[in-house]
């Protein structure tokens, strides 16, 4: 069977399986099976196909059929500027979450030196973006999973951070260790019972301790926030991630804690996602 047959096979499986985007995700599962790039599909799609690669492309797209996302296929993602490793113990970098990167660089435009907290540091996208960004600043990454500080210093290693990161696994409440300047995250804070309400992709797929925010989807935030006013220094900046409609809560546990709210961000679709308070 040639390439071009292949993913047409592949498209319609995946359509048939109520996948959305079939047409690109056979294009992609097929760059995956043959080891190229996809401008090397579109020139030579009469080109004939291994029975080896033929049965992996349709291995991959069996998995894709039953909701597995392409980041865990292809075991990578974009975020930012670089590519990060992922697999099914981290959440996928969301596009979104790269507003909490923007303002962090915002915030410490001709800083020097200081010190960064990651809570529920996951694959490393947010931190290790950001120090890729500050040649100078220092990262620490706490995370509940071992197997996603795995993944956190593979990634961490690909980029050459591995000097300026400390991983370490801990809790939030059982994290005591240090002071920093700033400190960001993005807990999970999806509403127990909204769990099921995501995407079969998401919720079928992703690590549930990610996004489990406990019955009002607050508690990790809670925490983060309770924990946090005594981790950082003060004028310290915290940064994190909220659901669309936690603006005014958070706001409000922030305030508890003694810390200003700087400003609130909206994100691509427009919905209010990161909040930025700073210790006073
Ligand atoms: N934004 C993610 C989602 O909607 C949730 C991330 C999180 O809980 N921190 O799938």
């Amino acid at each position: 069977m040639n390439i071009h047959t292949a993913i047409r096979k592949g498209e319609l499986i995946l359509k048939e399986n109520k996948i959305k985007t079939a047409t690109l995700d056979s294009q992609i599962l097929m760059s995956k099976a043959i080891n190229e790039e996809k401008k090397f599909i579109i020139l030579n799609c009469k080109n004939e196909i291994s029975t080896e690669n033929l049965d992996y492309y349709y291995d991959l797209v069996n998995q894709r059929s039953n909701g597995k996302p392409i980041a865990y296929l292809l075991k990578k993602k974009n975020f930012w500027k670089n590519e990060f490793v992922v697999d099914k113990n981290v959440l996928i970098p969301r596009p979104d979450t790269e507003t909490l990167v923007e303002q962090v660089l915002e915030l410490t435009k001709n800083k020097n030196k200081l010190s960064l907290l990651d809570v529920g540091i996951g694959s490393g996208c947010i931190l290790l973006s950001i120090l890729m960004e500050r040649k100078n600043f220092y990262g620490t990454g706490i995370d509940i999973c071992k197997k996603s500080l795995e993944i956190c210093r593979i990634n961490s290693k690909k980029l050459g951070l591995n000097k300026r990161l400390k991983l370490i696994k801990s809790n939030i409440d059982n994290f005591h260790y240090g002071k920093y300047d700033l400190i960001v995250s993005n807990p999970p804070y999806i509403k127990k019972y909204d769990l099921k309400c995501l995407d079969k992709d998401v919720v079928g797929f992703e690590p549930k301790h990610a996004l489990d925010g406990g019955v009002e989807g607050l508690s990790e935030i809670r925490k983060v926030i309770n924990r946090s006013s005594e981790l950082i220094k003060k004028k310290g900046f915290l940064i994190l991630e909220i659901g669309l409609d936690q603006r005014n809560c958070v706001k409000r546990l922030l305030q508890n804690k003694g810390f200003y709210i700087k400003k609130i961000v909206k994100d691509l679709a427009n919905h209010d996602r990161c909040i930025v308070g700073i210790k006073i």
